[in-house]
């Protein structure tokens, strides 16, 4: 069975503030190696669960984040930005299941370590059919528009809880579980990466058994974001098909899940723009 693998830092074991995200930040060349190493957990356990081959997806900011020195050698990586499909690029017809890991709640969640969808500078909320959506759901979506299952998602408690809603009884590990947007109670990096690889392991050998359904929600989409402040949905507004529905706030209409993450990315690329 192929698995693809998507691994973001934010929900990531011991990692609370942007000062670990961020590439100028003090800590950022820690956190990637922990990144690297939990990504490296998800594919020992993916192997032992079964799977003939993983590809990873960089998906998190600049999509170069992997100290490849120390990241397992049997997978091929996707790395840099910009990919159109960005979060899931290069998933396709053919993965038995699709693995998320250092995943976080989307914007506007409580209690959710770094939380936000996709740009947190631009979005401030994210609905899709009224219910919001976080990178999880968005992704699941275009995984699950190839007829690909999401089988694990891991990050901190508040984003499990989220995944489980959304795409019902998913193998989720909680890494963390946080006190307040940039305080958490978290296991230590080895200890999140034992549980990580034992759970991909699990989600692997079950999606070989056909657990789990690929996550499909009837079209249209009805995206709708409220956006930081009015310059970022002025900008957003400029692209053909979006309505203005207040002043921070534009909806769309996409025919399918790649076309509403291509929606997102575009309006968030316009809105940064706008930031000053
Ligand atoms: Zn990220």
């Amino acid at each position: 069975m192929r698995v693809y693998l998507s691994v973001d830092m934010e929900g990531v074991a011991g990692v609370v503030h942007v000062d670990q995200t961020r590439r100028s930040g003090h800590d950022y060349e820690r956190a990637r190696r922990w990144m690297t190493h939990e990504a490296n957990a998800a594919i020992d356990g993916a192997y032992d669960g079964g799977a003939s081959s993983v590809l990873v997806n960089d998906s998190h900011a600049d999509m170069r984040n992997f100290v490849l020195e120390e990241l397992d050698p049997r997978v091929e990586l996707i790395s840099g930005s910009l990919k159109p499909l960005s979060m899931v690029q290069g998933v396709e017809p053919g993965f038995g299941c699709a693995l998320f890991v250092g995943y976080h709640a989307g914007a506007g969640s409580r209690a959710g370590i770094l939380d936000h969808t996709y740009f947190g500078k631009v979005v401030a909320r994210c609905r899709v059919g009224g219910r919001d959506w976080n990178e999880t759901a968005i992704n699941a979506a275009v995984c699950g528009a190839v007829g690909v299952p999401v089988a694990l998602v891991t990050g901190d408690s508040t984003v499990c809880a989220q995944a489980r809603e959304i795409l019902g009884e998913v193998e989720t590990v909680s890494v963390k579980e946080a006190v307040s947007r940039y305080a958490a109670r978290s296991l230590l990096p080895a200890a999140a990466q034992h549980r990580i690889r034992a759970a991909a392991s699990a989600a692997v050998r079950r999606a070989r058994d056909g657990a789990f359904a690929p996550f499909r929600p009837p079209p249209p989409f009805e995206l709708e974001v409220e956006f930081a402040n009015a310059a970022c949905a002025d900008a957003a507004e400029l692209l053909p098909g979006t309505v203005r529905r207040s002043g921070v706030a534009c909806a769309y209409r996409a025919g399918d899940a790649p076309a509403l993450l291509q929606v997102l990315r575009a309006w968030t690329l316009l809105g940064s723009t706008t930031l000053t």
